[in-house]
């Protein structure tokens, strides 16, 4: 990915644990690396086909000002932030904030912090087998689509299954949702759980009905191997009604542990 680059950019803020520090300010100095394609823009020497570091170094100028935060962490991470959410070419950025002012007391050049944030693909499954199945579908898809931390929101077509799991109900509403995210996975998670809850998710059985089930199948580049959060879904490889919609948006799409493509595991599934 191409880089445009902010450096040492100094900026006047309150920034600080100490309540002098918070009135007084000191001088803060902003690193920013945007990552972003800039080829069509350097072809067709065109500005409006890329990112303006006039204007999203008056946007991080802005965010070090309109707040005071007590930690540069939080400076960054809000900085960070706007930016990827107000430019939409920037896939990702690394944001360092220096503070060479800061009160330790013993000789040095200057603290920092240094974030790495973007935008990552992630895909979902969802499924319901109670109620009006479309219906808790649709609300959680528009939920989704609403997050202010979510864009680029795909849907596959909804599929009719039976049940897995032996359990006696009825059939399953199941899809495939592809979207781009600047939650972590567990944040990401824990808004999918909620969502759950939220279109009235009951189950009183495990493999029973649900009305609404949202699991997170791949977060790009991450393996992730907790109780809580397995990434890729540790049995998407042996559903059809997960790899079947999720093919229709992304056959070639790699499973990073399988090193196989989804369309290819729909092919393998025994029939
Ligand atoms: P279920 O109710 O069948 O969707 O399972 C939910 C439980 O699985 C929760 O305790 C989650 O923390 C855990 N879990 C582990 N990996 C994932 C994943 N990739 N997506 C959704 N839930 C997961």
């Amino acid at each position: 990915m191409d880089e445009i680059r902010i450096e040492n950019l100094e900026i006047y803020a309150g920034h600080g644990v100490f309540a002098e520090e918070n009135r007084n300010g000191q001088p803060f100095f902003v690193n920013a690396t945007l990552y972003a394609d800039t080829r069509e823009a350097g072809q067709k020497d065109d500005l409006t086909l890329s990112t303006h570091y006039g204007e999203v170094s008056h946007l991080i100028h802005k965010c070090m000002r309109e707040k005071t935060f007590q930690l540069i962490e939080a400076a960054a991470e809000y900085a960070a932030e706007q930016v990827l959410l107000q430019f939409p070419l920037v896939k990702s950025l690394s944001l360092e904030i220096r503070k060479p002012c800061a009160p330790i007391g013993l000789p040095f050049e200057s603290v920092s912090v240094r974030i790495r944030r973007g935008w990552k693909k992630a895909h979902l499954s969802i499924g319901s087998n109670m109620g009006d199945k479309e219906q808790y579908i649709n609300e959680a898809v528009e939920k989704i689509k609403a997050h202010s931390f979510i864009k680029n929101v795909r849907v596959s077509k909804l599929l009719v299954t039976k049940p897995y799991g032996g359990v006696e109900q009825d059939d399953f509403l199941n899809g495939a949702i592809e979207l781009e995210t600047l939650l972590s996975p567990i944040e990401l998670l824990h808004f999918l759980q909620k969502t759950e809850l939220e279109t009235g998710r009951e189950r009183k059985i495990h493999w029973g009905p649900r009305t609404l089930d949202l699991d997170i199948l791949f977060y790009e580049g991450v393996i992730s191997q907790t109780k809580e959060l397995m990434i890729p879904h540790p049995d998407m490889q042996n559903r059809e009604f997960v790899l079947k919609p999720l093919a229709e948006l992304c056959p070639y799409y790699m499973h990073p542990l399988f090193h196989k493509s989804v369309k290819q595991m729909l092919e393998e599934l025994p029939r």
